[in-house]
């Protein structure tokens, strides 16, 4: 006897009783060592999960891949290392701790104490990650929980180090001095690695129209235009195109020079063009900006040069405001043209000293103060004022208006690294195909790597720096003490992070002085690119590493991962070993909400993964996961949870619901004989169960869950309209035993998709321990008939086009037909088939060329209609059982107004819904 399956099923209580199931028996510990002594070998790599926040929807549908085929390779005999990872550092921690204390600046931190604070940063992330094990265990994901890896461990950081020698050996690193994208608030440079194309935002400012006054030319002006007016005081030349032409307009006293073509847009009427000049004209051209008299520009001789690039004839004047301490373009032209550079901004963007009444404060948070000083004071510098909507970089992490400031970073140059990486993304296998240009694309533009971050929490960048301009790159924490001449004891015993590590002084090797740490930490990709050599013991287990490296197979959520952890991974590898960290990548698109937009708390449409999995269920979860095509967007939300739950999980339970209901009723016992039935619908059935198995099995090699959820959701499909309703008056042992072996090879394929639901029909079927520790079903060969499987197919287009015509002439299935004519050949027990299908009397075969022809006889006979009329009573009495309670095999007596005359169709009657007698009265009624 099988253990009772309610038709009412809780797939979320039954999750819940496996989860304690597995704890209590230990299971995941037996399923991570089943192959410990294999020959086989699959490498999985687990991409680090920010462990910052509860883990997200999103994060599930990565985790749903990385779960997937670590099961399947693991059912297949593979030994593998199952473990996950954390990332720990970096400004987003930083960021939210903050927010925690109430601080608004770098300065807080500072008063509040480094150390306190880089301890709060660790426990915040310690916490979450722990959060994120339990939410992961909920998802049933099996992984080595006890040994995860944490980016912020030392050997982690100390590997980084080793990296960063390496660089510097071969002359990669260097400090560089440039225009860089900076959050005001965060205080720290941004690198071009984070700026995504969604931490831009749809923002309105005032643009301002300037009058230059031309030098030795009265009452001439340059038009110049501009949607960043803080930028203004560092303004040092202005930009024209050399090619383009400009003209001169006049009005009244009047003459402005701007690119001819904008003139009328931008003018308006009653002005008049006076004269033409090509843009190489305008080349040395001097003039005055509104702010010369303050005295950080007392010195700077503004000027007018050529660039092809910068200017455009679409928008603004043509006449470029170009200010080499604000913007990284402008910085660039500077350093071409021999410009000077006007620093305007301090890290928090107030005003430097030497910008009069501007001076401490603030450009971001007052950008009205410009425009009011030009109105008030320099009104014949402003044309006019104009809203302005444009696309502006903000902050990835606080979402700060960013700004461009001139400062020393560190950097890890790109162009000898840039063939080597190409060549070594080349010999990757992406999937979706199309990543592998988009990471050669972000590799041929990027620009040299911005490795460092005027931050606390985060890798401590092992460069020593001596003011005689010599700098040291430390590889390792006994290399650090071998030439530590100071601060070794309060650094021992901590971990290498600010600010312990800043306590160890070396001597500089060309000077001799006492030298420090840069104050910078790193960019938190280096955290997650080296994990192929650090997680897999590089420095201290060679032998091991090269087992495991490079890893078989990575997967990670697409977006972003090209300039971030993809790009980290292929650089850090090619520096250490020059090949490739992994062989296989498979990309997947976001989750949206179910309206199509990105998920958020103000829109309604957010789904937390906790209130996810107890609403939804997680297999139901995974399921949706696994079917999406991992170039879409998934769109995820509860309505499309409820039909995915109909369309696959309750089809599934209601076939295994019959089956134990039945094969309990009948007593039944699963026999080991090999011997199959000969009954074509079971040998169908079994032959496509393997084929089922042939094209998952091949799906989950090629990386493909998507298609493997196809074909499984087609054969439950099928399972449960075709053989399971054909199968509905043949049921005894035959039927019995074929189901069952489907079933229990079914609940083996689904294992590694769904977990819970797979374990619970396993374990109900077969009373084993788990579904877990099996092997991945083989296909046998022999049971597989196409020939079979083509006439079965045939018979149910036949069977639709019954059905098509029924619907046409609106006649019920129940009301029975006399005869049904095709023009193929059908054998007699596929006539069988057909007859109950469609519930005709007769098939009858009428040869005839060219496409499938069907036709029902539709004429109703009153004999045929009385036939129709007690199939009608069976099918309500039947409804009356189920509402009333009736056991399947309970007796009863059924009251009602009217039943047949022929004695032929109470007899059916009785027998359909075992009935003793039919009597009389006046409705419809049980009588138990
Ligand atoms: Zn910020
Ligand atoms: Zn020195």
């Amino acid at each position: 006897m099988f253990k009772p399956v309610s038709p009412k099923v809780d797939f979320i209580e039954i999750e819940k009783k496996i989860l304690e199931y597995w704890e209590k028996s230990g299971i995941l510990e037996k399923y991570l060592q089943r192959n410990r002594n294999s020959k086989l070998k699959f490498s999985f790599l687990d991409g680090p999960i920010t462990a910052n926040n509860p883990m997200g929807v999103h994060h599930a549908w990565g985790r749903t891949y990385k779960d997937l085929w670590q099961r399947f390779f693991n059912m297949l005999g593979f030994r593998q290392r199952f473990q996950n990872g954390f990332d720990n550092q970096g400004l987003w921690v930083e960021v939210e701790v903050e927010k925690e204390l109430g601080f608004k600046s770098k300065k807080d931190i500072e008063k509040y104490g480094i150390e306190k604070f880089v301890n709060k940063c660790k426990e915040r992330t310690l916490a979450f990650a722990k959060v994120q094990t339990e939410q992961s265990q909920r998802l049933g994901y099996f992984m080595d929980w006890e040994n995860s890896y944490y980016t912020l461990s030392d050997e982690n950081n100390y590997m980084i180090w080793t990296f960063l020698k390496k660089c510097h050996e071969h002359g990669w690193l260097y400090k560089g001095r440039d225009s860089v994208p900076w959050c005001p608030r965060c205080g720290t440079a941004i690198s071009q690695h984070e700026i995504l194309t969604e931490e831009y935002q749809e923002l309105t400012h005032d643009s301002v129209f300037l009058k230059m006054p031309v030098k030795d030319k009265k009452n001439w002006f340059f038009l110049v235009w501009t949607t960043t007016p803080w930028t203004i005081p560092a303004n040092v030349a202005l930009a024209v195109h050399p090619d383009f032409q400009y003209g001169v307009c006049q009005k009244g006293q009047e003459n402005l020079i701007l690119l001819k073509d904008l003139q009328a847009k931008i003018l308006g009427k009653g002005w008049t063009k006076t004269k033409k000049l090509k843009g190489k004209e305008l080349k040395g051209w001097g003039y005055q900006g509104p702010f010369d008299d303050f005295p950080r520009l007392k010195e700077i001789k503004h000027q007018v040069v050529l660039d092809k690039d910068l200017v455009t004839a679409e928008e603004g004047t043509g006449v470029v405001h170009i200010a080499p301490g604000a913007g990284q373009e402008d910085f660039h032209l500077a350093q071409k043209e021999n410009l000077a550079v006007v620093e305007a901004i301090d890290e928090e963007a107030h005003y430097l000293d030497g910008f009069g009444q501007f001076s401490g404060q603030n450009a971001k948070q007052h950008p009205e103060l410009i425009i009011n000083y030009l109105q008030e004071k320099k009104a014949d510098f402003l044309f006019k004022v104009e809203k302005y909507t444009h696309r502006y970089p903000v902050c990835w992490r606080c979402k700060a208006e960013l700004v461009w400031r001139v400062v020393d970073e560190w950097y890890l140059a790109m162009d000898e690294l840039r063939p080597k990486m190409m060549a070594v993304t080349k010999k990757i296998k992406w999937l979706p195909e199309w990543g592998e240009d988009r990471e050669l694309d972000w590799l041929k533009n990027m620009q040299d790597w911005m490795i460092s971050k005027k931050r606390y929490w985060g890798l401590a960048l092992p460069i020593w720096e001596c003011s005689c301009g010599r700098f040291e790159v430390i590889g390792s924490q006994e290399e650090l003490k071998t030439k530590a001449v100071q601060g070794w004891q309060k650094f021992e015993g901590h971990t290498p992070h600010r600010p312990w590590i800043d306590e160890v002084k070396i001597k500089c090797s060309q000077c001799g002085q006492l030298t420090s740490r840069i104050k910078d930490v790193g960019n938190p990709w280096l955290d997650a690119g080296i994990v192929p050599f650090s997680t897999l013991r590089y420095r201290t287990d060679k032998k091991y590493w090269a087992e495991w490296f490079p890893a078989d197979f990575i997967t990670e959520s697409l977006p972003g991962q090209f300039k971030n952890w993809f790009y980290s991974l292929i650089a850090m590898s090619t520096v250490l070993e020059n090949t490739a960290p992994f062989k296989t990548v498979l990309g997947h698109a976001s989750v949206l909400g179910e309206d199509g937009q990105a998920m958020h708390k103000s829109l309604g449409n957010a789904i937390e993964f906790n209130e996810g999995a107890d609403k939804i269920g997680v297999d139901v979860m995974r399921w949706m996961f696994l079917a999406q095509n991992p170039e879409q967007n998934l769109l995820f939300g509860y309505q499309q949870a409820n039909e995915t739950r109909r369309h696959f999980h309750l089809l599934l339970w209601n076939v295994y619901n019959f089956f134990v209901t039945y094969a309990n009723l009948d007593k039944w016992q699963p026999s080991s004989a090999k011997k199959k039935s000969a009954n074509n619908l079971d040998k169908w059935v079994l032959s496509e169960l393997n084929l089922l198995l042939k094209k998952t099995t091949q799906s989950l090699e090629d990386f493909n869950a998507h298609q493997a959820v196809l074909a499984i959701d087609k054969f439950v499909v099928d399972l449960s309209q075709w053989y399971l309703r054909r199968s509905r008056n043949r049921i005894g042992p035959d039927f019995y035993q074929t189901l069952y072996e489907v079933l229990v090879t079914l609940s083996q394929i689904l294992a590694p998709f769904n977990p819970f639901l797979a374990e619970e029909i396993f374990r109900n079927l077969t009373e084993k321990e788990s579904v877990h520790l099996e092997d991945w079903p083989k296909a046998e060969e022999k049971l597989i008939d196409k020939r079979l499987s083509e006439r079965m197919t045939l018979l149910r287009q036949i069977s639709e086009g019954g059905h098509a015509q029924r619907k046409k002439e609106g006649i019920k299935v129940r009301q029975p037909l006399k005869k049904l004519t095709v023009n193929r050949e059908i054998k007699p027990e596929e006539k069988t088939i057909l007859k109950e299908e469609l519930n005709v009397k007769e098939v009858m075969v009428k040869e005839s060329k060219g496409g499938l022809k069907v036709e029902l006889d539709t004429q109703i006979t009153p004999e045929l209609q009385a036939e129709g009329e007690a199939r009608e009573l069976v099918r309500q009495i039947q409804d009356l059982r189920k509402e009333t309670g009736c056991r399947l095999d309970q007796k009863i007596k059924v009251s009602g107004p009217a039943w047949p005359k022929d004695k032929k169709l109470q007899d059916y009657i009785k027998k359909e819904t075992l009935t003793t007698d039919l009597l009389s009265g006046s409705v419809l009624k049980i009588i138990k």
